[in-house]
């Protein structure tokens, strides 16, 4: 069954016409409400208007007219703006929004005069970031204390660790409660609040068309997030990064869970310190993480246990939580998936080969970078017998990586004059190349003609510069799609112990 945590989406038309069309498109869209913000009409004839916005609106409404002393657009007196609320009340809104500061004054003035099933929000923003756990309890016996019949909390999320107090706050309220986090680092606040009960999330009906900073579209909700279907019980995933935005793994795992009806939701984690992220988040609802740029290093140091092979790497990409016990336990995932990218694109352009050992053994293996995908790359070429040659910005790294699996290490600088043998494989584990800056390369032109393979980890854009140049020059080339989907099946495994769908993987990759 679904849960009852209501999706509203914001409308801030300018003119009452452009609402209506809103309106409709948030129908369309499957909200179960819409926030009419008052205070972003060009010019309001309140009488007239509401009766229209009202009649007309396919969904229950809720009626807000934010002040700008509230983060709103209203300047003018507030008897008159508390005036059109009240007769929004009367003419049959199905809610109002009033602030704090003005809540007690204006339930009093409206008592024994409510309608049956009309509600009032009285909320509470905060635009600097989030108090105490104690001080949100207060404010909200505050909010309570008005005579309020919904309490909203609004608070801003300096670090994702802000987002627990108030999922805590939700959780134990004893009144029907909306909090949310305001802010790229307070996104979970808007996915996970049906599993702590929160009465409503906001969702737009077009991405950036927010009513404060954070807000998802009502499209992911619903289509990525299966918004519907969090409960309680619901496991939390999600990738640990910073940046993490441009993930795709919340819509692979997430269209996985939802194919096999597991109860887990994948989210994107905007991190900044892992360690106190895995402290707050200790509790077993928070049940495996993948993790990427630039934490995959420190979050080993965090883990409680680390696989040999991740340990040998340096890095961990995966991380659960053991039910039992709840410790972290790491791996790297990344190393199975970019190997055996690799051994298939070289069995596929090799037309005899002796099939019993890996096509890697013996080659000359360059890797780009020595961050955690290039240990990954490093440490699995030199398991399967290749000769390994590590090129790095900062030479340091590389002859460190070089010393610790026994391989050369040379400056990113030298690789473009840098031919020992013809046949080498290459594999570029920088972001370079990665989106918005695709023009970029790691390696110039002129020097991919003696690689029979190149491989970039590099997955958005698919297509790469350097590997569109790899492909001109005559080379087999293996993109990080690849490595992307052999590194989520290993993933899925751990956090599910399900079988991974792999075609459904890859399906849902092609698309994207
Ligand atoms: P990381 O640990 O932060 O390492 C980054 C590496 O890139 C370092 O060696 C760094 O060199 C180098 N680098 C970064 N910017 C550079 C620049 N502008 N010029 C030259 N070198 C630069 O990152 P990671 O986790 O290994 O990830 C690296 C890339 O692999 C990312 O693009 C990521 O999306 C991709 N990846 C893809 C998959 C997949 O499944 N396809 C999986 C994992 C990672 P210095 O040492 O000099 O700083």
């Amino acid at each position: 069954g679904r849960n009852p945590t209501l999706i509203c989406a914001p409308i801030m038309g300018q003119s009452v016409d452009e609402m209506l069309s809103d309106i409709g498109k948030a129908n369309a869209g499957g909200a179960d409400l819409v926030e009419v913000r008052l205070d972003y009409l060009n010019s309001f004839n309140p009488r007239h208007d509401l009766e229209i916005l009202i009649k007309q609106s396919p969904l229950p409404t809720l009626f807000t007219y934010r002040p700008k002393w509230e983060g709103g657009q209203y300047e003018g007196d507030e008897t008159r703006r508390l005036d059109a609320l009240k007769l929004a009340m009367e003419l049959g809104a199905d809610y109002i929004d009033v602030e704090l500061q003005v809540a007690h004054e204006f339930i009093s003035s409206i008592h024994g005069r409510k309608p049956q099933n009309f509600k009032v929000i009285v909320s509470s923003h905060n635009y600097q970031n989030t108090p105490s756990v104690e001080n949100i309890a207060n404010l909200v016996a505050r909010i309570q204390a008005t005579g309020a019949d919904i309490v909203k909390i609004a608070t801003t999320a300096l670090d994702i660790t802000d987002v627990a107090r108030v999922f805590q706050i939700t959780f134990h309220s004893q009144v029907p409660i909306i909090g949310l986090v305001m802010g790229e680092r307070g996104l979970i606040s808007r996915f996970l609040c049906p599993k702590f009960g929160g009465y409503l999330t906001f969702g737009t009906i077009e991405a950036g068309k927010v009513s404060a900073p954070g807000q998802p579209t009502l499209k992911d909700l619903l289509n990525i997030y299966n918004f519907r279907q969090l409960g309680p019980d619901t496991k939390v995933f999600g990738i640990i990064g910073n940046p993490v935005g441009h993930s795709k793994s919340p819509i692979l795992y997430n269209e996985a869970f939802k194919a096999v009806g597991f109860n887990g939701i994948y989210v994107p984690l905007l991190v900044d310190d892992v360690g106190k992220f895995f402290d707050v988040y200790a509790s077993p609802d928070f049940a495996g993480f993948s993790c990427t740029i630039p934490h995959k290093e420190n979050a080993l140091l965090r883990c409680d246990e680390v696989d040999p092979v991740a340990k040998a790497i340096g890095a961990v990409n995966c991380i659960v939580k053991r039910p039992s016990d709840g410790k972290l336990i790491g791996y790297n995932t990344d190393y199975v998936g970019a190997i055996t990218a690799i051994e298939d694109g070289l069995r596929g352009s090799q037309t005899a080969n002796n099939s019993s050992g890996s096509p890697l053994a013996g080659k000359l293996f360059i890797v780009i970078g020595a961050g955690g995908a290039g240990k990954a790359l490093a440490y699995g070429a030199k398991e399967k017998g290749a000769r390994v040659v590590i090129a790095n910005r900062t030479l340091g790294r590389a002859k460190e990586l070089a010393e610790l699996i026994g391989g050369q290490a040379i400056s990113l600088a030298e690789l473009g004059n840098y031919c020992p043998e013809n046949g080498m494989i290459l594999a570029n584990t920088t972001s370079i190349g990665m989106q918005p800056k695709v023009d970029e390369t790691p390696v110039p032109k002129r020097a991919l003609s003696s690689y029979s393979l190149v491989f970039d980890a590099v997955y958005t854009p698919k297509m790469t510069r350097l590997l569109k140049e790899a492909k001109e020059s005559g080379a087999t080339i293996v993109s990080g799609v690849e490595m992307f989907i052999g590194q989520a099946y290993e993933q899925y495994e751990r956090f599910t112990n399900l079988p991974a769908p792999k075609r459904l993987f890859r399906e849902i990759m092609a698309r994207y």
